[in-house]
């Protein structure tokens, strides 16, 4: 069996407004660390891991943009052939929390119908600076059908979680 071999393969895509920490979380995912000052992003269109959920190998390949949401110059071919999406807004901005509905007005538009998304709320290590409360981030995601965590990229909190949880969904609705 070569090195390449995988059972499952699934493409999981980060969406949400600039700043939310959306490099620094793939990042700590696939790289075990979190960049020190600015200019995280990664400058390519996607990062690989795979990991071994119940014996099967599990490809994933997780796109980022690569700053391009700045611009709102994302577009449909990047959500094309996603199976997940990560919704990511940063809890200590209520200005990324308040962007959601536009975030899912794209979705709707440019994702498949079957694609499952998961909302993010990261920085949980500022608690101090919290702006979105849990609450109401978990009726927001419930209204939506979405499944909903909190994360810290810089502490590692819920991060392998978050992919892990989300390849585990994705194999059983596969
Ligand atoms: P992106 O624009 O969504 O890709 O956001 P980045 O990953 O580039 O992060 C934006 C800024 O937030 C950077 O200064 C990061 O160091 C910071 N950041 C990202 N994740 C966290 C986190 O979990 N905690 C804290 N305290 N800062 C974070
Ligand atoms: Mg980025």
């Amino acid at each position: 069996m070569s090195m390449e071999d995988y059972d499952f393969l699934f493409k999981i895509v980060l969406i949400g407004n600039a700043g939310v920490g959306k490099t620094c979380l793939v990042r700590r995912f696939t790289q075990g660390l979190f960049p020190p000052g600015q200019g995280a992003t990664i400058g390519v269109d996607f990062m690989i891991k795979t990991v071994e959920i119940n014996g099967e190998k599990v490809k994933l390949q997780i796109w980022d943009t690569a700053g391009q949401e700045r611009f709102r110059s994302i577009t449909q071919s990047y959500y094309r052939s996603a199976n997940a999406l990560i919704l990511t807004y940063d809890i200590t901005c209520e200005e990324s929390f308040r962007c959601l509905p536009e975030w899912l007005r794209e979705i709707e538009q440019y994702a498949s119908n079957k694609v499952i998304t998961v909302l993010v709320g990261n920085k949980i290590d500022l608690a101090d600076k919290r702006e979105v409360s849990q609450q109401r981030a978990a009726e927001f995601s419930e209204a939506q059908d979405m499944y909903y965590l909190e994360t810290s990229a810089k502490e590692s909190d819920n991060v392998e979680k978050l992919f892990l949880d989300l390849a585990c969904r994705l194999i059983r609705e596969a």
